[in-house]
C-alpha cells in the first residue's frame, strides 16, 4: 500500500452521485520535483490557486488534497476546448471526461532550462521517481474505482491543453505517455484467457447438416478452426511453410491455397491450431455463403 499524506483544499463541488470513470494526469509546471514539491502544490491549491486537483505527487511523496473523493470533485479539467492541438490525441475526450466524473493527479515536473518557462517548451520532464510513484497511485485508484486502462487519460485529451507537457507536445512525447500507460497495464490488466480465446466446440450448419467444429471467441468475433472445415467436406489446405505458428495470438494473415490459387485469410494461432473468422474464409474461398441465424453459423455452398 502506498503511503498517502493529506492536505485538503476547499476548491471542490458535489459529485451528486456521478460515477468516477476517468483518471486524469497533469503536470504542475514546477521546475523541480524534489521532496516537498507535492506538499507545496497541495498548499497552493489550498491557499491561492483557482483550480485544484485530487492528488499531488513528487519524487518521494503523495498528497491527497480532496477531503472526500467519492463525494466531491476538484476543479481540474473544465473549460473550453482548445482550437489548435499539439497532438492528434488532443481533445479526444472533450465532453466525455468532466470534473464531475474524474479524479485528477498532478505530477510535479522538472525543467532543464529554468530561464524560459514556456508551456510549449520541449525540455519539461518527469523524473523516474515521480513517474513510478504516480504509476503506483494510478494503479491503486484504477483498482478502487474499477477504472479501465483506456480511461486513464491526460488533461490534453480533455481540452487539448498542453498538460502534462512531458507527454503531449510532440509524437516523441506521446510515446512517453504510452510508456507511462504500459506501467499500468503490466501489473493491473493481464489478458483474460478465461473469457477470450478459450477453445470450445460448436455446431455449424453446412448445407443443412450439423457439423461439429472448434471455435474461439476473440474480441467479440467468432473464429472457427480451419481444419474443422474438412469435416464439412471442404478441401482446404494451408501453407505449412507459413510463419503463422507462433506463441502469441495476434491476428495475422494466413496464406491459403484455394483450388491451387494462393490467397489469404485473417487467422490466429491458439495452442497450435489455426482459427479464422468464418466470414474471412468465405470471402477468400468465394464458393460459399455464410449466414448467421439464431446464433448459428449457416453455410451454403454455391
Ligand atoms: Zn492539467
Amino acid at each position: 500500500m502506498l503511503l498517502i499524506n493529506k492536505l485538503f483544499h476547499s476548491k471542490v463541488s458535489f459529485r451528486n452521485g456521478t460515477k468516477i470513470k476517468y483518471i486524469v494526469i497533469h503536470y504542475t509546471a514546477n521546475t523541480t520535483s524534489k521532496a516537498g514539491t507535492a506538499y507545496n502544490t497541495a498548499c497552493y491549491f489550498r491557499d491561492s490557486s483557482e483550480g485544484s486537483a485530487d492528488y499531488t505527487v513528487d519524487d518521494t511523496t503523495v498528497y491527497l488534497c480532496n477531503k472526500d473523493i467519492n463525494k466531491y470533485y476538484s476543479w481540474a479539467v473544465g473549460g473550453k476546448k482548445y482550437t489548435s492541438m499539439t497532438t492528434s490525441e488532443g481533445g479526444k475526450f472533450y465532453g466525455k471526461c468532466t470534473n464531475k466524473n474524474s479524479i485528477s493527479i498532478e505530477i510535479c515536473s522538472n525543467k532543464k532550462d529554468k530561464s524560459n518557462l514556456k508551456g510549449s517548451a520541449k525540455d519539461w520532464y518527469f523524473t523516474e521517481n515521480a513517474l513510478s510513484l504516480a504509476a503506483e497511485l494510478t494503479k491503486e485508484l484504477m483498482k478502487s474505482f474499477n477504472i479501465p486502462i483506456e480511461n486513464v487519460i491526460m488533461h490534453h485529451h480533455v481540452t487539448g491543453k498542453v498538460c502534462p507537457n512531458p507527454f503531449c507536445v510532440t509524437q516523441d512525447h506521446l510515446n512517453e505517455w504510452k510508456k507511462f500507460k504500459k506501467r499500468l497495464i503490466n501489473e493491473v490488466e493481464k489478458p483474460k484467457k478465461e473469457e477470450n480465446e478459450m477453445i470450445d466446440t460448436t455446431l455449424i450448419k453446412v448445407n443443412g447438416k450439423d457439423i461439429k467444429i472448434n471455435r474461439i471467441l476473440k474480441d467479440g468475433r467468432n473464429f472457427i478452426e480451419l481444419r474443422g472445415l474438412e469435416n464439412a467436406g471442404f478441401n482446404v489446405d494451408y501453407d505449412a511453410k507459413s510463419k503463422l505458428v507462433s506463441l502469441n495470438s495476434s491476428i495475422k494473415e494466413l496464406p491459403l491455397i484455394v483450388d491451387g490459387k494462393k490467397t489469404s485469410v485473417e487467422a490466429v494461432n491458439i495452442e497450435g491450431h489455426n482459427f479464422c473468422p468464418i466470414r474471412s474464409i468465405s470471402s477468400a474461398v468465394g464458393n460459399f455463403d455464410v449466414d448467421f441465424v439464431d446464433n448459428t453459423v449457416n453455410i451454403k455452398t454455391k
